[in-house]
């Protein structure tokens, strides 16, 4: 018999976040649960993710009326009046940084907030590979280095945010399609992880080493493809280091997500003319119609042990703010995932 609680906990941002995120960005408020109605269920959270959209896309909250801080959770049904939804039932969804939530699973959100998808099948594996690598990243991974950076077997390939959540996984795809890959990442560890364990063929710790002189030595005909998940300088050179007709998957750009005015990048046009590059950014959602077909091949490569998953827990969910900073930081090899 599950004992369902009167009240939930949530985290909505008390203050806009200017430069980077510190504590008293957050409040954490209680509120009562209300009793459900016919064809509702509430869920309770069980894994919450933190991941680096929350920091530009909180600026949207207020203009979607809502203060509750973005995000997914893996959660289960813990109380139902919907008889296809019974207890137990596990479903990731976008619910926000709250602890419960009452669910209609009839009102299907049509942005991201509120909407949610059924949990694939994945054997053994934990479920909070369901925020990551058998998720949303995953998918990042998976559709954004493959339909946009078209990857050839040898192609030499540079992943930045090469140790985070996103970035290992591309590189990993990358190297079961033949490809040469390159990796640069914010520590020592980072970098000794990326080659010794994930299997990168190079890594850069990218606060301590020569960019340029990295790439020359780790491509020195240049570079096929780039998966960049942090744009700035590092990508400007980069950029710079690749061979005609290369191709650039923009995926993020967390180095510019805190500042406070437009980021002026040095300029790159002439790379992109004389060497012909292909440039594309994307939003994963645009895979929205092929989302099982990608989180079935990652699992399938997980289970294969083609691909190594790596988490960075942070337990108890007071302590969301603190990952998301952290996360920020650098803090986390893997994904940052918070165990309630
Ligand atoms: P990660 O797990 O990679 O965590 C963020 C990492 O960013 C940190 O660990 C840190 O690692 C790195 N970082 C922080 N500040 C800087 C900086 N100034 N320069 C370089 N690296 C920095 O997060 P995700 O894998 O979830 O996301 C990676 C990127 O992908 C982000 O830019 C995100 O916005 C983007 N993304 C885009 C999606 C899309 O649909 N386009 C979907 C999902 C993610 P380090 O120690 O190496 O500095």
């Amino acid at each position: 018999m599950i004992d369902i609680p009167k009240k939930g906990k949530k985290f909505i941002l008390a203050r806009h976040f200017e430069g980077s995120p510190t504590h008293d960005n957050f409040k954490l408020v209680e509120f009562d649960i209300p009793d459900l109605q016919e064809g509702e269920i509430l869920v309770e959270a069980l894994f919450l993710s933190v991941d680096p959209y929350m920091r530009p896309y909180s600026a949207r909250l207020l203009q979607e009326g809502t203060s509750t801080m973005v995000g997914s959770q893996v959660a289960k049904v813990i109380a139902t009046k919907n008889g296809e939804y019974p207890l137990g039932t596990r479903l990731v969804g976008y619910w926000g940084w709250c602890t419960h939530s009452v669910v209609n699973p009839k009102n299907i959100a049509t942005g991201m907030i509120g909407s949610f998808t059924h949990f694939p099948d994945i054997g053994n594996l934990s479920p909070s590979l369901g925020l990551g690598a058998i998720g949303m990243p995953g998918n990042t991974a998976y559709f954004g280095f493959l339909e946009i950076c078209q990857p050839k077997e040898g192609d030499v390939v540079v992943v930045t945010g090469a140790a985070g959540a996103v970035g290992s996984l591309v590189g990993q795809i990358a190297k079961i399609k033949g490809c040469h890959v390159i990796g640069f990442a914010g520590s020592d560890d980072k970098v000794k992880w990326l080659v010794d364990e994930v299997g990168f063929d190079k890594a850069y710790n990218y606060k301590t080493a020569d960019w340029d002189k990295c790439l020359k030595e780790a491509a020195p005909n240049g570079v096929d493809c780039y998966f960049d998940n942090v744009g700035g300088p590092l990508s400007t050179i980069i950029r710079n280091n690749m061979k005609d007709f290369g191709r650039i998957s923009v995926c993020g750009s967390i180095s510019t997500y805190n500042d406070k005015t437009p980021t002026m990048a040095p300029a790159c046009e002439a790379a992109f003319v004389f060497k012909q590059l292909k440039m594309e950014g994307f939003l994963v959602s645009r895979w929205k119609s092929r989302w099982m077909e990608g989180l079935s091949q990652m699992t399938k490569w997980i289970q294969e042990g083609k691909i190594k998953v790596r988490e960075t827990y942070t337990e108890g969910f007071e302590k969301m703010p603190q990952a998301f900073i952290d996360m920020l930081n650098g803090v986390n090899v893997g994904k940052a995932i918070i165990k309630v």
